[in-house]
């Protein structure tokens, strides 16, 4: 390596951690770290201690949301409405770069950047509209069109698309906002509710993935329809149940009921896949967001 390859500062910002890096443009981590996120107060100091100490030319923030991705408006980089009071309008980006000189950054939401990271570093790379759910705490997609991460009038938050809750669902929607979402359905929080259990205990109990699997196969249908991704990617917690993947692909299929015919439904198991970099997607995406942001400073 030489001495002019540029160090990029990597954070993707979680509900429960914040992990840092360092690491060079093509994905190559030099050093990481991780600390819990606790008040920005507290947490924010020590981020920007760090990377100060490490001499890095660029950042790239993957933070949880809502939160402001359009540079153009004034909420750009603030937290927005959120249960973390603390953090609930908190300019994120602004403190961060104001305590790193002003480096260029790139920012972006949690999953928008594991989208990144897949579609640049991994299974998805090379394909330009891209879907990457993670299904966990809560459920969230990234999605990319046409090389582009989605933001539109705020961005993506298609864990709360409304579903039909099915006849012979014991539980309920568990989303204080909805009464019928996604994720208030099928979030892990609602697979503990509904069956007493949290998912890993309830791995053997069919049942569970049976509705499960119905619940992730209508919502793919419907992004499948509106984005027309070349790939869907699905990670978080719930999926590690790898026996649910055949499941939603035979109800995909059967969702579309023939309706589409393209290669790579005809290659479902290519198709719906789960994540392809060891759990470093959200930060090698956050490494692209710091490169990117990088390459657009010297233009
Ligand atoms: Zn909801």
């Amino acid at each position: 390596m030489s001495e002019s390859t540029p160090r990029i500062g990597a954070l993707e910002a979680g509900g429960t951690k914040m992990v840092m890096a360092v690491a060079t443009p093509d994905g190559t981590i030099l050093e990481d770290t991780a600390i819990p996120t606790t008040a920005p107060a507290d947490c924010v100091p020590q981020m920007i201690e760090w990377f100060a100490a490490r001499d890095i030319d660029a950042l790239g923030v993957a933070a949880f949301g809502p939160t402001g991705v359009d540079p153009k408006k004034d909420n750009f980089g603030y937290i927005l409405k959120t249960p973390k009071l603390e953090w609930a309008g908190y300019d994120f980006l602004g403190t961060l770069r104001r305590g790193l000189n002003m480096i260029p950054a790139g920012y972006d939401t949690d999953v928008n950047g594991s989208c990144l990271g897949e579609a640049t570093f991994g299974c998805a790379r090379g394909l330009d509209t891209v879907l990457y759910l993670t299904i966990g705490t809560g459920i969230g997609a990234g999605v990319m069109v046409n090389g582009q991460l989605l933001h539109g009038m705020l961005h993506p938050e298609a864990g709360h698309i409304m579903l039909h809750k099915r006849d012979n669902d014991p539980g309920e929607c568990v989303c204080p906002f909805h009464e019928g979402c996604f994720e208030g359905l099928a979030a892990g929080p609602s697979i503990e509710k509904r069956w007493g259990a949290k998912g890993v205990e309830l791995a053997e109990r069919m049942e569970v993935w049976e509705l499960e699997s119905d619940y992730i196969a209508e919502a793919l249908t419907d992004y499948i329809m509106s984005f027309s991704p070349q790939k869907i990617i699905l990670g978080g917690g719930v999926m590690k149940q790898e026996q649910m993947f055949p499941l939603v692909r035979k109800k995909v299929l059967a969702n579309i009921a023939g309706y589409l015919d393209t290669p790579e439904l005809a290659d479902i198991d290519n198709y719906i896949v789960p994540n392809s970099l060891n759990e470093m997607q959200g930060i090698l995406g956050c490494v692209e967001l710091g490169r990117r942001a990088l390459v657009a400073a010297q233009a």
